[in-house]
């Protein structure tokens, strides 16, 4: 591990201490070896002046809620130092109590709650303090005789903590500790090892104090390295076998339903993902317990085995409330008995990791924490054994109330959240419109396009995944399904909109190329896409398939066969499809748009010419309805999502106009 202090950076933040914090925060934020996703945490003490200009000793402590990869000033809870100093003194002191006093002792009400760390924060007699969970320093402790290595490794240059509750208790313990430690003695002292935990650096200076945090990293890591550890995480050097979507769509299914709501999966096949499921040891030392308590909240104490069947998901839970029975002083409410990580083999074959989240940055968060963990557990297998805290300590942490507060966020959640949708033809017009939309509501979307351009779809939305795909081709659409299943987990909802609109010709005119192409994608190819998602949609979060027909349907027009015929036929199959898959509550509709002009395929010019031949304006052509109303791409959007969601729970077979209504089919 490597410093990555910039002197040019750090220069242009003058002689600001909470910009340094900033800084060197982010550089620990943004380094995974150090610290993941809102772990961690660092503080700075300075003399501000109150609102009556008087002087006041302030400790500038990371807020709750936020990253140190991502803080800024205003991440930072200013807290009366004098106050979290004295409240270390108390013999004991709950944590509502804790929390109302920080909260009272801070100069900005409005800024947020401190984190919990804040008392231990501030009796360390150092301005800057920095605290992570290292991998690296917590898999060596995470070992049978993890104190004997941590001592020789830092000799008596570091405190060792044995495992304590984070919090009041832990903060309470390194008073006493350390209350007899004089200035000298503590000048001594490089930094502070918590056993099963992490790392404490301080100093006066904020850059010393990051790169003590640096050094003592490295010097773990390289005692991993020079013990064989570092390289012992097995590798998969064989390509990553192709599993059945159905299967991995039906163990997202019972994930969320014993979680409460649709989730998503997300496997890692990565060949380090499927070299520790293939480990004939996998299922033992997978289960032993977390890298660090603070995984908890995301990670569940242990992980789910799956080997090929579904039962698992079961005795998983059954698992977890014997777990919540045997821990709960009959005071608390269990948490959901769903796994949020899971290794997946069937027989010989390891497929990797699972990692199961209510959104996608949940999924990312959980996938990041079980790479890391995957890696410190095979470190400390190679030193002799992974070593997890007990399970009581672990289950103090996930039930401790100011943990779970740590996920309850602000805001609800959108409609859509959780769900999987397929848009084809997704690259312009409606299908482009809908998979905007669809993306707004919360769901992850897979777009579909004959046109490359689709490929940057996901570009800057990691909830979106745009792959080439000619529909056309069945095996093209397994691909795309399979990677689809792969990213989010499964397939809730389709939506069948790829098409074209041939060259208006009279039957007597029209060639039977231009009839066999309209055939084959503005039908065959939903029947394709129907045919390669049910098995997957029928494992969804109440499946719903919309298809988009056309006004010509129910109302053709002349030169139009070969598009009206393809349409009609089209809707035949939804309806069909409707009857045979009602069963498996999946809902098929269909919508029907009309006069949608604000697609590329209505340029200026192509309207101007419509407008003149029926002799009106192009404002009059575009309202042309019983409406007088423009209908647009965002209209079918807002339809699509509606039948999508729970408004339209009981209707399938529906066909449904969005055309401002038309005189002939009214
Ligand atoms: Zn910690």
């Amino acid at each position: 591990m490597q410093s990555r202090w910039n002197e040019k950076q750090a220069k242009a933040l003058g002689d600001d201490p909470l910009a340094l914090r900033v800084y060197t925060s982010r550089l620990m934020g943004n380094d995974p070896f150090l610290v993941m996703h809102g772990g961690g945490n660092t503080s700075v003490k300075v003399t501000d002046t109150d609102f009556f200009g008087d002087p006041v000793d302030i400790l500038y402590v990371k807020g709750s809620g936020w990253d140190l990869a991502t803080i800024e000033p205003q991440g930072f809870a200013p807290v009366r130092l004098d106050v979290l100093k004295r409240l270390a003194t108390f013999e004991t002191l709950a944590d509502s109590d804790m929390v109302r006093v920080q909260k009272s002792a801070m100069l900005d009400p409005s800024a947020p709650g401190p984190s919990v760390e804040a008392i231990l924060h501030g009796i360390l007699p150092f301005r800057f303090v920095d605290h992570t969970h290292a991998d690296a320093v917590v898999a060596l402790s995470n070992t049978p005789d993890g104190e004997a290595r941590i001592r020789e490794l830092y000799g008596d240059s570091v405190l060792i903590v044995p495992y304590i509750m984070p919090g009041f208790v832990l903060a309470r313990y390194i008073y006493e500790m350390t209350r007899d430690l004089t200035a000298d003695d503590w000048k001594r002292v490089d930094g502070m090892v918590l056993m099963s935990h992490g790392v404490f650096t301080f100093h006066d200076d904020g850059r010393k104090s990051y790169e003590r945090m640096i050094e003592m990293v490295d010097a773990a890591e390289k005692r991993l390295q020079a013990g064989g550890a570092w390289s012992a995480p097995r590798i998969a050097d064989d390509k990553a076998p192709s599993f059945d979507p159905a299967t991995l769509a039906a163990i997202r299914k019972q994930v969320g339903e014993l979680r409460g709501f649709p989730v998503h999966a997300r496997l890692d096949d990565s060949a380090e993902a499927r070299g520790f499921v293939d480990r004939s040891d996998a299922a033992d030392i997978a289960t032993r317990g977390p890298l660090t308590p603070d995984h908890v909240i995301r990670t569940k104490r242990v992980p789910v085995i799956l080997d090929g069947s579904s039962p698992a998901l079961d005795a998983y839970a059954e698992s977890y409330q014997s777990y919540f029975d045997d821990h709960n002083d009959g005071t608390l409410s269990r948490l959901d008995p769903a796994p949020r990580w899971g290794l997946w083999k069937d027989g010989r074959e390891a497929y990797g990791t699972l990692a199961f989240g209510r959104s996608i940055k949940e999924t990312q968060i959980i996938s990041d924490i079980v790479g890391h963990t995957r890696r410190a557990i095979q470190w400390a297998e190679h030193l002799g054994g992974w070593t997890a805290l007990p399970a009581r300590d672990i289950f103090e942490v996930e039930y401790w109330e100011l943990e779970q507060l740590k996920l309850k966020k602000a805001g609800s959640v959108p409609a859509l959240q959780g769900k999987v949708a397929w848009v084809t033809g997704a690259a312009s017009g409606i299908g482009k419109a809908v998979t905007e939309m669809l993306l707004e509501r919360g769901a992850a979307v897979v777009g579909l396009d004959l046109d490359p351009a689709i490929e940057s779809l996901g570009d800057s939305n990691p909830a979106a995944l745009g792959l080439v795909c000619d529909v056309t081709q069945s095996q093209a659409l397994e691909d795309a399904l399979a990677r689809t299943v792969k990213r989010f987990g499964g397939l809730d909802i389709l939506v069948s909109n790829a098409g074209i609109f041939p060259a208006g010709a009279t039957i007597e005119d029209l060639d039977d190329e231009a009839w066999d192409r309209s055939m084959e994608i503005n039908l065959t190819s939903h029947r394709r896409a129907l045919k390669t998602t049910i098995p997957v949609l029928r494992h969804g979060f109440d499946p719903s398939v919309v298809i988009v027909g056309s006004k010509n349907v129910p109302a053709p027009g002349p030169g139009a066969a070969a598009y009206s015929a393809a349409k009609a036929g089209l809707t035949q199959l939804a309806r069909v499809a409707a009857l045979e898959l009602g069963t498996d509550g999946i809902r098929v509709n269909v919508l029907h748009p009309n006069g949608v002009f604000d697609t590329a395929l209505w340029t200026d010019e192509v309207l101007a010419a419509r407008a003149e031949k029926y002799g009106v304006t192009v404002e009059q052509y575009k309202t042309n309805n019983v409406l007088g109303t423009e209908v647009s791409s965002k209209d079918v959007a807002k339809a699509v999502c509606a039948l999508a969601d729970r408004d339209f729970a009981a209707t399938t077979g529906a066909q449904i106009p969005v055309d401002g209504g038309n005189d002939r089919v009214i």
